[in-house]
């Protein structure tokens, strides 16, 4: 499994998007979504109006993890990629390399919880 974002070019037939995204990308298709790893619509809301900073959004993502809990989130990944065959799952959102990123937090926090590191694509 491996993160990325929608307008990687790296991305190929060989690879199974799993949207995590609050919202759906217009111009590229997701093979799955994984709700339980997308940003509460209302947190993405007060990062965007700037009404909290970056440092405030990992922590509450990250409370959003913890109550969600790993077991949930093992089975709807498990669930997502099901029917991925011999493709590689990708952990889809919006944000280009080097912006910080709510998938990058995730790939951390679950490292962080003993399961396996998911690198970026
Ligand atoms: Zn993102």
């Amino acid at each position: 499994m491996k993160t990325s974002y929608f307008g990687n070019r790296k991305l190929g037939p060989g690879h199974y998007l799993v949207r995590i995204s609050a919202y759906p990308c217009r111009f590229k298709k997701s093979d799955a979504f994984a709700g339980l790893l997308a940003p509460p619509r209302q947190l993405l809301a007060d990062l965007k109006a700037g009404e909290i900073e970056m440092d405030e959004y990992e922590k509450r993502f990250r409370k959003h993890l913890y109550s969600v809990g790993v077991p949930a989130i093992r089975q709807q990944l498990a669930e997502a990629i099901a029917p991925a065959g011999n493709r590689e799952p990708v952990l889809m959102c919006f944000c280009g390399p080097g912006q910080s990123c709510h998938r990058r937090m995730f790939a951390t926090w679950w490292q962080e919880q003993g399961e396996k590191l998911i690198p970026e694509l």
